[in-house]
């Protein structure tokens, strides 16, 4: 079965320049990355490598260092690894359209080794230790409701740690990629401008 039929179908290649996507295990830790995506709707997707793909949930409203901040997170599609590094604009038209920069990367770890990932999202609560740029700790995927439930949600909420800060508002206040050092709006300018 390929893990990555949804993501392929949703797509076509020769309009987007979204990585066409292949399986294979990175080598140094779990890619954990966020990229911020102004679609119709702006949001953030955060994605997590397991066995080969990067299981994902977009969220809406962006994650949060305060654990008081519980943030909405819809599970989508798995994304190849080699999204995890794509920036660009998607054009019109095609699934997603609009502009992505990698808003955060690094590498996660599994905080409750004794559950493995898949066990721990079907019973619905993975705790992650996250060494990203700027989100680091423990954070963790609840679901609220049961896994049979229609409307189930998930919310991505900081666990309480030396990392947590209520303060700390990195959506507004670190706006920029990671990779390039550029925000949404001078990554899409930078495309409009033929250079
Ligand atoms: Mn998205």
């Amino acid at each position: 079965m390929d893990k990555l039929q949804e993501y392929k179908s949703k797509r076509d290649f020769s309009k987007t320049g979204e990585p066409k996507g292949k399986t294979k295990g990175s080598k140094q830790g779990l890619i954990y990355t966020i990229q911020k995506h102004n679609a119709r709707n702006l949001h953030y997707d955060l994605r997590l490598e397991w066995d080969g793909v990067l299981k994902s949930w977009a969220i809406p409203k962006g994650p949060s260092t305060d654990p008081s901040q519980k943030k909405l997170a819809i599970p989508t599609e798995d994304h190849p690894l080699e999204y995890a590094d794509f920036e660009g604009i998607i054009p019109e038209n095609q699934y997603g359209a609009g502009t992505v920069i990698v808003w955060d990367k690094g590498t996660y770890e599994n905080a409750k080794p004794d559950i493995s990932v898949p066990e721990a999202l079907e019973k619905g609560k993975l705790e992650i230790f996250i060494k990203g740029q700027k989100l680091k700790g423990a954070y963790v995927l609840l679901r609220t409701g049961s896994k049979q439930d229609q409307d189930a949600r998930w919310l991505f909420i900081k666990m309480k740690d030396q990392y947590a800060d209520a303060r700390r508002n990195p959506i507004n206040t670190e706006p920029r990629s990671v990779i390039s050092g550029l925000t949404i709006e001078e990554l899409e300018e930078k495309t409009a401008k033929p250079s």
